[in-house]
């Protein structure tokens, strides 16, 4: 079997194990967003029993190479009970990073696992056990992304990113998402845009901005050059990490982005706390200095008297 993608070719590995054998249509670190199919992806297509897929528009390509009912019948729509946000900010466009959501994501492990025990019902309670567990690790991920932006003030929840990839996890996670490019990367960054950004980093004060593992990073470091703002480090929306990397894994590649990100936000707002202090404590000598000026000025006049 084949997943569209390497996030659900990896739920599908976890939840099937050795039971099935699955892999990933898009490279590891390609974008599918501007993935071109190759002639043995035809042969992929054909010999599946089932072919993994998101939805939402998020692999067009795809429509291209599915030419008869039997491989439409092997399709497994993974986005199929979620309900999707349209973009408001880049053309009304549907928002197909669903799975950034990691609630959402345990619905997509749930469409794999129900997939599977349909497709190999003799396996049904191994697919079900591992489902389980997977579930679990799932929501205990979910909690701990919830606590690490829960403890950074609202105002410093402010994420830029080059493609608008992270709408779910900021709905879900209570962060503000900015981006250059829109729900996919196959246009130009709009001079709009580019200006758009360059101000919210200057009126809020944004501290990082972050690029991304599927996109050429050099439109986020113009705009770092730009402004007095770091690159946060690189995140991963439209593909998990290679194997050495610390996203090896859709588990592995939320908590990454969620360390990555919450450390890049609260390390600035103690910066903030310590200039803050350093600040109120520069008129601490003045303060001193003036309060024993008057006081000796005083005890002069009262002896005086
Ligand atoms: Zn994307």
């Amino acid at each position: 079997m084949i997943a569209t993608a390497s996030m659900w070719a990896d739920m599908a590995k976890v939840i099937g194990g050795d039971m099935i054998d699955v892999s990933s249509i898009v490279p590891v670190g390609s974008d599918p967003h501007l993935y071109e199919p190759t002639p043995s992806d035809i042969g992929k297509i054909k010999s599946a029993d089932l072919i993994f897929i998101n939805g939402l528009t998020f692999e067009s390509w795809l429509t291209k190479l599915i030419n008869n009912i039997s491989e439409e019948k092997k399709i497994v729509l993974l986005t199929k009970n979620i309900a999707p946000i349209t973009s408001t900010e880049h053309k009304g466009a549907t928002d197909p990073h669903a799975w950034m959501d990691v609630e959402n994501g345990i619905s997509y492990a749930l469409e794999i696992c129900k997939a599977l025990q349909k497709i190999d019902p003799f396996h049904e309670r191994e697919f079900q056990f591992n489902f389980d567990i997977y579930k679990k690790q799932l929501e205990e991920l979910h909690i701990y992304i919830k606590s690490r932006f829960d403890a950074i003030p609202k105002n410093k929840k402010v994420l830029i990113t080059s493609h608008d990839a992270f709408q779910y996890f900021g709905r879900k996670y209570g962060l503000e998402i900015f981006s250059l490019l829109g729900v996919s990367t196959d246009a130009d960054v709009q001079t709009n845009d580019l200006i758009k950004i360059n101000e919210i980093i200057r009126l809020r004060n944004i501290p990082a901005i972050f690029i991304e593992s599927t996109i050429n990073p050099k439109i986020m470091q113009g705009i770092r050059s730009e402004n007095n703002v770091k690159i946060g480090g690189k995140l991963y929306a439209d593909s998990i990490g290679d194997e050495n990397s610390e996203a090896s894994t859709y588990l592995k590649m939320m908590k990454y982005n969620t360390d990555i990100i919450s450390n890049a936000l609260s390390n600035s707002s103690s910066d903030d706390t310590r200039n803050n202090i350093q600040s109120k404590s520069r008129w601490i000598i003045p303060f001193l200095i003036s309060f024993y000026i008057c006081a000796f000025i005083a005890l002069y006049l009262i002896n005086r008297k």
